[in-house]
């Protein structure tokens, strides 16, 4: 009799664990901004909780939209009126509404990106700062692991089931200006389309390795290479930290090649590392007795088999013109690669007459070329747009936007108007995680247990079947369930 309940009890248990489980969509929050100073634009990184994961659970009622009609009006744009005089609003309403009349000339746009402009009053000498847009991680038909994709670009392709994009951060786009560079004298708008460039996907997520030391507690092995950064969760008010995985290589990198030979740096050996979920579970800073995961942790990065690939990149962008994007119809937009510096930024790009030594030497305007709009320094303020792309765009420009601009745009997903319709649907990669201790439609859900979330493994697709490591809190009632069944 015993033995027929034992089963029976514990596929009740087993259903009711997932009850507290959701079928959800990741996404990347990077806690950190591009900055436009007056003479040129630098990334600032900010190290406390420098990459968290967020999730959306998956409303399956809400049917997928695909309607491909092109908004007339894809930009939503909100101005934060709390700072700023009457003058430097309209001058930031002219130059975004040259930039959202740029960007609708040329592209189609399906689902509206919201955008929040703000104003601050700082003395340094910034103009603007764009915080990082949020990823996502989808996947065509014929690839094997997954990209991130901005939140402008994810909501403009057709996706295997819709996204919420509003859960976990209402706007796609945030661009702060500096009061003191909102002058009558100024032109912003290059900055204004800069940034929101930045927004679109022109931003650097791969991770700089050096001396090996890959993560603040981890031990080191003494090589420098570039890596998918790391994910983490962690819960201030019970000083836990998960180490989740590592985040997808960007849908911008993915088309980065090595212009020695024309290789994409990230194959598949390269992404590999990108599809496990480590879930390892530490206090930070972490005991004594949890060194030994974070040892595992080297390990395991230790022998990724894309490390050959990270090593290579790393010697790269010690070389000018080493590194490109490469567009679908076979350009190269050179990235910044330094000689004499040991930060390339691969967040930019650089004039193809320069050669840059180091992020210092810059000033050689006469030699920008018609990407000055994407270069990282002296974006100006001082000559009018004509004056800009009469100077530099070399009648390969359409407005500020040069064609190279634009198709590192559509190779990235963006539909160019009057091209033909991509029709690929992506899918969308989600997870079943429990709701405990996760960021999670906009809060963190904290349940009181004192056991931080340990049920998360990556949805097997293929089979329909997924695993699952149940909380103490189930392993406790089952116990005693059992303990009351043998009893009597
Ligand atoms: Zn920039």
């Amino acid at each position: 009799m015993k033995i027929y309940i034992f089963p029976f009890l514990l596929y009740i248990l087993l259903n009711l664990s997932l009850c507290y489980s959701e079928l959800v969509i990741k996404e990347y929050h990077l806690n950190s901004k591009h900055i436009s100073h007056v003479d040129g634009c630098k990334r600032i990184d900010n190290d406390d909780n420098f990459l968290v994961t967020k999730y959306t659970t998956v409303d399956k009622k809400n049917k997928q939209k695909r309607d491909r009609t092109p908004l007339t009006e894809p930009f939503e744009v909100t101005f934060n009126y709390t700072t700023g005089t009457n003058e430097q609003w309209e001058i930031i309403k002219e130059s975004v509404n040259y930039a959202k009349e740029l960007f609708n000339s040329i592209f189609d746009f399906y689902t509206p990106i919201k955008i929040l402009l703000q104003i601050v009053n700082s003395v340094e000498n910034k103009i603007a700062f764009t915080e990082h847009a949020v990823y996502y991680q989808l996947k065509k038909p014929n690839e094997k692991y997954g990209y991130s994709y901005p939140a402008p670009l994810a909501k403009q392709l057709i996706t295997d089931i819709p996204i919420d994009f509003e859960k976990n951060r209402q706007h796609d786009i945030i661009i702060t200006f500096n009061g003191r560079s909102v002058v009558r004298k100024n032109n912003l708008t290059p900055t204004m389309v800069h940034e929101m460039l930045h927004g679109f996907g022109f931003s650097s997520l791969i991770k700089r390795v050096l001396n090996g030391k890959f993560y603040n507690d981890a031990p080191s092995f003494g090589r420098e290479y570039y890596m998918p950064d790391i994910l983490t969760i962690g819960d201030k008010d019970t000083g836990m930290k998960v180490i989740k995985g590592f985040l997808p290589i960007n849908v911008y990198e993915k088309n980065f090649v090595d212009i020695a030979n024309n290789n994409y740096y990230f194959d598949d050996s390269f992404c590999s590392i990108t599809d496990i979920d480590l879930n390892y579970e530490i206090h930070d800073p972490p005991y004594y007795s949890e060194k030994e995961k974070l040892q595992d942790l080297t390990s395991y990065v230790e022998s990724w088999s894309g490390m050959q690939r990270g090593i290579n990149l790393y010697e790269k962008s010690h070389q000018p013109k080493s590194t490109a994007f490469k567009t679908k119809d076979g350009r190269l937009l050179y990235v910044c690669t330094f000689s004499k510096s040991d930060k390339p930024d691969f967040n930019h790009i650089c004039s193809r007459n320069m050669v840059y030594e180091s992020e210092d030497v810059y000033n050689i305007e006469a030699e920008y070329d018609e990407n000055f709009v994407m270069h990282p320094y002296n974006i100006g303020l001082a000559l009018s747009n004509e004056e800009k792309i009469q100077k530099y765009g070399n009648g390969k420009t359409i407005g500020l936007l040069s064609e190279d601009i634009i198709s590192a745009l559509e190779t990235m997903g963006y539909h160019r108007k009057g091209t033909p319709q991509d029709n690929t649907q992506y899918t969308v990669v989600t997870q079943v995680v429990n709701t405990a201790h996760t960021y999670i439609d906009g809060h963190f859900v904290d349940d009181g247990t004192s056991n931080i979330n340990q049920v998360i493994q990556e949805e097997e697709e293929e089979d329909g079947a997924f695993s699952l490591s149940y909380p103490s809190l189930i392993y406790i009632l089952f116990i005693t369930l059992y303990s009351f069944i043998t009893l009597y």
